[in-house]
């Protein structure tokens, strides 16, 4: 309906305002994305996602991890479990809301989800070591800016059921190979160990006693951070806090001998498959429940978000959340929108921006119409990829439709050639023109594509 007519329908609204609700009346919540084909932004290029979730799939299989899905709504108890949950995620990002007498929250996160999802079906009974990841949309109520989002999607690996080294040492194995054969570099591994939890108590005591008398020099949420989550202030990017920090008790004096024992053989175990790394005693992690080893994975160039991956060992999650004992779990979450800004970044994106095909069927005429949808049918069986124009444009223009697509081959069919059997074949990149039978064609095409 244009415009004047909806003029005419809705009497009451004068015209200059009927745009609003004709045209876009709706846009998407900022600091959300809609994934689409051909977008022009990487991160929101249905394309480029397949890609990246193809290349993901892979690796885990190849790992030996199972894919997980948990609902992406939660109880809100679950993210928020308690007193002395202090995280920024908890005191301030969730999308969280009361329904009935229960509240539900947009999960934040992955890793209590699994924990669950682990301790709801029982799936310690299992054999073995359990090895699961994940791909999913997350939601925090952060301010949008680029590479911080309020709808983004996480990655991640989940390995439940050991306290091995090895265990830590794999999922850093399992990311480092996944940049690598997504071409990227310039990513900095980082890495530090948090200890035991009463190292961790000891640490937290001795900072805030350091910080105490600069209370006054610090920002407000440090000051507030200073009494509820102490160690996040160590992740502090403003300059003069920075300066402060710089005599601050480091946690590697306060660590306990078996952290240091498995922190001494994770370093060993990445060093000899050749994975460089950098330690970092002011790396901890933003969530409560980490212990033990922790890294966080870093790339230049994407701006202020620069981390793409972080993760370590939360043996404490499972008690939180209603398991009798701690189990020892390691992990690590990845974001999907950062892992893309660094492929842009990085002119990684271009080939895998659009679909090729292997053929696109060029008909024009009521008997060619008919003949093509039987001709795209058998090919489609036979694993081609192929595309059909469904209007009735003139053969030129479907030609240029064949071209944007990237075909490899044009198969054109007119109502001549249904009469003559044969349909005419164009190799898309050197121009040449060939008549083949159709009962020949799918052969040829096949041939031509290995
Ligand atoms: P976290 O659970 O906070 O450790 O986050 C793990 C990873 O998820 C980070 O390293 C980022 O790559 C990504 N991430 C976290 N929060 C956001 C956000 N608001 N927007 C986009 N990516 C995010």
């Amino acid at each position: 309906m244009d415009r004047r007519a909806v003029a005419e329908r809705y009497r009451l609204f004068p015209i200059f305002l009927i745009p609003i609700f004709v045209k876009n009346s709706f846009q998407n919540i900022e600091g959300t994305f809609d994934i689409y084909p051909g977008a022009q932004r990487a991160t929101e290029c249905t394309e480029i996602w397949s890609y990246l979730e193809g290349i993901i799939d892979e690796m885990m299989a190849n790992y030996g991890y199972s894919e997980i899905r948990t609902p992406t709504l939660e109880h809100t108890g679950l993210i928020a479990r308690g007193v002395g949950q202090t995280t920024d995620i908890v005191s301030k990002e969730m999308f969280a809301f009361e329904r009935g007498n229960h509240s539900y929250v947009l999960r934040p996160e992955m890793t209590a989800p699994i924990m669950r999802a682990y301790l709801q079906h029982h799936l310690d009974q299992n054999p073995g070591v359990q090895r699961y990841y994940y791909i999913g949309p997350c939601f925090r109520a952060e301010r949008p800016q680029k590479g911080r989002y309020r709808q983004f999607h996480q990655f991640g690996a989940e390995v439940i059921g050991t306290d091995d080294p090895r265990a830590d040492a794999e999922v850093i194995a399992l990311m480092t190979d996944l940049y690598q054969v997504l071409g990227i570099g310039d990513t900095t591994l980082k890495i530090n160990t948090l200890g035991n939890a009463e190292a961790r108590a000891t640490y937290r005591d001795a900072l805030v006693g350091y910080l105490t008398p600069f209370a006054e020099q610090l920002t407000q949420i440090s000051r507030d951070r200073l009494s509820q989550n102490p160690l996040r202030i160590l992740d502090t990017k403003v300059e003069a806090e920075r300066v402060i920090l710089e005599n601050a008790p480091l946690i590697t004096e306060y660590i306990d001998e078996e952290s240091a024992i498995n922190y001494e053989s994770i370093k060993r175990l990445i060093s000899s498959v050749g994975i460089p790394f950098v330690e970092d005693p002011m790396l901890v992690r933003g969530l409560d429940y980490y212990s033990h080893f922790t890294f966080e994975f870093e790339v230049k160039g994407i701006g202020a978000q620069n981390a793409l991956a972080g993760g370590g060992r939360y043996d404490s999650l499972a008690p939180e959340i209603g398991a009798k004992a701690a189990i020892p779990a390691i992990g690590f979450a990845a974001g999907v929108e950062r892992l893309i800004l660094a492929m842009e970044n990085q002119d990684l994106c271009k080939e895998h921006g659009s679909v090729k095909y292997d053929v696109w069927i060029i008909a024009v005429g009521d008997m060619a119409h008919e003949k093509a949808f039987q001709v795209a049918s058998q090919m489609r069986k036979s694993h081609l990829r192929v595309g059909m124009e469904l209007g009735h444009r003139s053969m030129k223009a479907q030609l240029r439709l064949a071209n944007r697509a990237n075909s490899t081959f044009a198969i054109i069919i007119g109502d001549q050639e249904v009469k003559a059997d044969r349909a005419t074949v164009k190799d898309m990149e050197t121009g040449q023109e060939q008549e083949v039978f159709f009962s020949d064609l799918v052969e040829r095409i096949t041939k031509s594509s290995t």
